[in-house]
């Protein structure tokens, strides 16, 4: 297996492979870009079945970092990290510790926080060897579970969908079917409740159902149509690749607009929804509170500043709509574009300072 043939013309900085005998732990860590910033993604820990699926996973997740930074107007660049094992076997102090380890290294070019199959918890130990952890909990200066915030710039985001599809932020009366009602969906959908939106909701957890149910009165229905039933808004909080050959002629939203990412399995989908007239929120933009919310930490964590950014998402979404109408193409091009122009321009300001002061004394 050839790394330089999977990250040749991406242009990817560093993959750093990580090993530990005494621990087993086995993780890389990729870095794609540092040209706005410090990378910062989650670490994800996951039993891949082959080293080759965790590095595809781990380069194709690291550069959707980059993008999601570079469009949220952050300082960040994209990075993300795999360990390889199942965590309910595998993970302990010792390979955490160990892996904390790694990441103190890369001296600050990597900041890595939670991700699928680990938690805060997990951060809190990492924190231990290394300073370039977000994430932690509050105890520890950080600003704990981001999946709330999360969920509120979803719906800073389906505000901004429902002004350009129906003239109107108002989301009463709204349907809208909610697909995943796990630490995101399930905030999201009571923020849509509060709303006085008419909220269906799917998942194949039955607990994260039936909390949902209890917890704010809404309705239920079958998994396997979700994405299939005419409503005003389309939401996709579960996996990703949900858009895909199978299901988007089956599609009758006017709305899509999820937490979940990679939701279309190719970029050409993007295109098909702009033909078939559904407004697609990319979701890169739209999810992008979490990473808004542990970039605050790098700062000194205060939730109220974290959230005002956060709101910036609507603002972001009415951008990038309007650059879809003005260049002719879909609202996922259009986000893709504006992330590699601000990366482009603002990277060259950074360079610009590098050189005008010189290179960094050693004393
Ligand atoms: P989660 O695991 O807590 O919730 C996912 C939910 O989806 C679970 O309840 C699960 O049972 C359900 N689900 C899985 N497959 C399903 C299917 N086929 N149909 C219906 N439901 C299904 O995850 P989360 O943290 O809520 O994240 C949800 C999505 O949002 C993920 O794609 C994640 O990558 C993305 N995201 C999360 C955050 C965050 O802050 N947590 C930030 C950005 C993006």
């Amino acid at each position: 297996m050839s790394v330089f043939e999977h990250i040749d013309g991406d242009g990817y900085e560093q993959i750093v492979y990580c090993s530990d005998d005494s621990s087993g732990l086995k993780a890389i860590i990729a870095i794609h870009s540092t040209a706005l910033g410090p990378a910062l993604g989650g670490t994800r820990f996951y039993p891949y079945p082959t080293e080759q699926e965790a590095l595809i996973d781990v380069l194709r997740l690291s550069k959707g970092m980059t993008y999601k930074a570079a469009a949220a107007g952050l300082d960040l660049g994209g990075g993300k990290a795999v360990i390889i094992g199942d965590p309910r076997r595998i993970k302990n102090e010792e390979l955490l510790r160990a892996y904390g380890r790694f990441v103190e290294t890369l001296g600050g070019r990597y900041i890595t926080a939670e991700d699928v199959g680990t938690a805060l918890e997990d951060m809190d130990t990492v924190r231990r060897e290394s300073r370039w952890v977000t994430g932690c909990s509050k105890t520890y200066g950080g600003s704990g579970d981001p999946s709330p915030v999360t969920a509120y710039g979803v719906l800073q985001g389906i505000k901004a969908c429902a002004v350009e599809v129906f003239g109107d932020a108002n989301l009463k009366g709204r349907n809208i079917f909610l697909q995943g009602v796990g630490k995101v969906g399930h905030a999201l959908c009571g923020y849509l409740v509060e709303e006085g939106a008419d909220v269906t909701i799917g998942d194949i957890d039955v607990d994260n159902l039936g909390r949902a149910v209890s917890d704010f009165g809404v309705k239920t229905t079958p998994l396997d149509s979700i994405h299939a039933q005419e409503c005003d808004i389309f939401s996709p909080c579960a996996l990703g690749g949900g858009i895909n050959d199978d299901t988007i002629s089956e599609l009758k939203c006017k709305i899509i607009a999820g937490a979940a990412n990679n939701q279309l399995a190719r970029e050409e989908h993007g295109d098909k929804l702009r033909d078939m007239g559904i407004l697609y929120a990319p979701d890169f933009v739209i999810n992008a509170g979490g990473l808004i919310n542990v970039e605050d930490e790098l700062r000194g964590y205060d939730r109220d500043r974290a959230l005002q950014k956060v709101d910036g998402i609507y603002k972001g979404l009415q951008l990038i709509f309007g650059l879809s109408r003005e260049r002719n193409i879909s609202t996922a091009r259009a986000a893709i574009e504006y992330a590699e122009e601000r990366i482009r321009k603002i990277s060259r300001i950074r360079l610009m300072r590098v050189t005008e002061y010189g290179p960094l004394s050693a004393h």
